[in-house]
């Protein structure tokens, strides 16, 4: 068998670090050929002394100095490439037989759309890459025969519900429904939404993610990337997708068939399944995963979510239904958000109400999401918007 050769976008990441250990599992099938990061140096030296990828990049060229200093110091042959064009041109690369996107926020659009292009296989955990790029990220993918697969878990149950040939899928499925564990505020009272600190925001009761994912699952706009990712991947109306709380985070998502049938995927919650799923597809490897034990499982429940305590989640629906560009928009003011909160120059519960203003404020043009370029300055636009609304607000 000939080896895949990877490019991890993102590898020092919580994705990058659990596809590195799935890919490890396979030293017959998988070869890292590239990792890319933007600020832990010591951790992408320490990748490339055990994997030894023909590439290295960081975004940052004082880091990506010393990436090289670490990496000649210990004798070491990967050749080191700087700045946000060699993420593009990894992704790229000829000899690249598969992409991992698991770079955090709008950043990794162009790399994605590069990978596309290509007609990669193409991993998405970069789901703002996907609420952001819209119609032009999935024509990218069509022009350059680009494979698409899900890693995010919810969008990889869906998938792996759906059969192969993407021509039946429209009519199969009447609509689906994402779930949400709710996140580390599902029952607080909600008068304590003011008072909440990043620590406690990033202290997830089921998953391990970075920090930025982890504080949208508890204002829930992670939900509001997703159904919007959801949107796109599986080419849905706005209202075939629904959304329902789940706590225990065991069933990952469902599709309810126009026959009513549902079909769900269930398993622990471990993101080495998806990415084993997207590694592997259409075969099935060892993840490393815990299998779900029935015996020990207590009760599955289901809530609808409460609009009080999760007042962002209808932006989703209002953004897909604004013109092209709208769903640009409200990232962009989330990533600003989340950033203030987490610098705590705003509170947990003003992040929904940036968001919302933000969207409120900002005029999207018909050309706006026509390119690239265009997508990147209206994310700018939105970006300083933000900035403007976050300056006037007080703690
Ligand atoms: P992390 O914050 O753990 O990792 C982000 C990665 O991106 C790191 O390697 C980081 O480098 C790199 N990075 C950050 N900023 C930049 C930048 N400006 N330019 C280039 N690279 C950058 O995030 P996660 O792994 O949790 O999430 C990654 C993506 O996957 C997100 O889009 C998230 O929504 C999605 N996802 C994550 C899940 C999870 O369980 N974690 C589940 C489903 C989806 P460095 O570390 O060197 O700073
Ligand atoms: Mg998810």
């Amino acid at each position: 068998m000939t080896r895949q050769k990877i490019c991890i976008l993102g590898s020092t990441g919580s994705i990058g670090t659990n596809t590195l250990d799935v890919i490890t599992r396979h030293p017959d099938r998988f070869e890292v050929f590239a990792l890319t990061a933007h600020s832990k140096v010591s951790e992408l030296a320490a990748q490339c002394a055990t994997h030894r990828p023909r590439y290295a990049a960081m975004t940052d060229l004082a880091q990506a100095r010393l990436l090289r200093q670490q990496l000649q110091a210990q004798g070491l042959r990967t050749e080191v490439l700087d700045g946000e064009a060699a993420l593009t041109e990894l992704a790229a690369h000829p000899e690249v037989d598969a992409v991992m996107a698991a770079i955090v926020g709008a950043v990794g659009l162009a790399p994605c759309l590069s990978a596309a292009k290509a007609g990669k296989r193409l991993l998405l955990a970069n789901k703002e890459a996907l609420v952001v790029g819209g119609a032009l990220f999935m024509e990218a993918v069509k022009q350059g025969g680009a494979t698409l697969l899900p890693i995010d878990s919810e969008h990889s149950a869906i998938f792996q519900c759906l059969p192969e040939d993407r021509s039946a899928w429209a009519d199969r499925i009447q609509h689906i429904v994402l779930t949400a564990s709710g996140g580390p505020f599902r029952s607080t009272d909600l008068s304590q939404r003011s008072s909440v600190t990043p620590e406690q925001a990033c202290a997830h009761p089921n998953w391990v993610m970075g920090r930025k994912i982890s504080v949208d699952s508890a204002t829930m706009m992670n939900k509001v990337l997703e159904v919007i990712e959801a949107r796109w991947l599986f080419d849905l109306a706005p209202e075939q997708i629904q959304v329902v709380i789940h706590p225990q985070s065991i069933i990952h998502s469902m599709v309810v068939c126009r026959d009513s049938s549902v079909l769900a995927q269930l398993g622990t919650p471990d993101m080495k399944v998806p990415i084993a799923y997207g590694l592997s597809f259409p075969e099935r490897i060892n993840s490393g995963a815990d299998v779900l034990d029935f015996r020990t499982l207590a009760a599955l429940t289901f809530e609808p979510p409460d609009h009080s305590r999760y007042p962002g989640l209808a932006l989703a629906w209002s953004a897909l239904r604004a013109p092209a560009g709208s769903t640009a928009v409200l990232n962009a003011a989330n990533e600003e958000a989340v950033a203030a909160f987490l610098n705590r120059a705003i509170r947990f519960d003003q992040i929904d109400s940036v968001n919302q203003q933000v969207l409120d404020n900002t005029e999207v043009g018909a050309a706006d999401a026509l390119s690239l370029e265009a997508l990147l300055s209206l994310d700018q636009r939105a970006r300083l918007s933000a900035q403007r609304v976050i300056g006037g607000l007080s703690r």
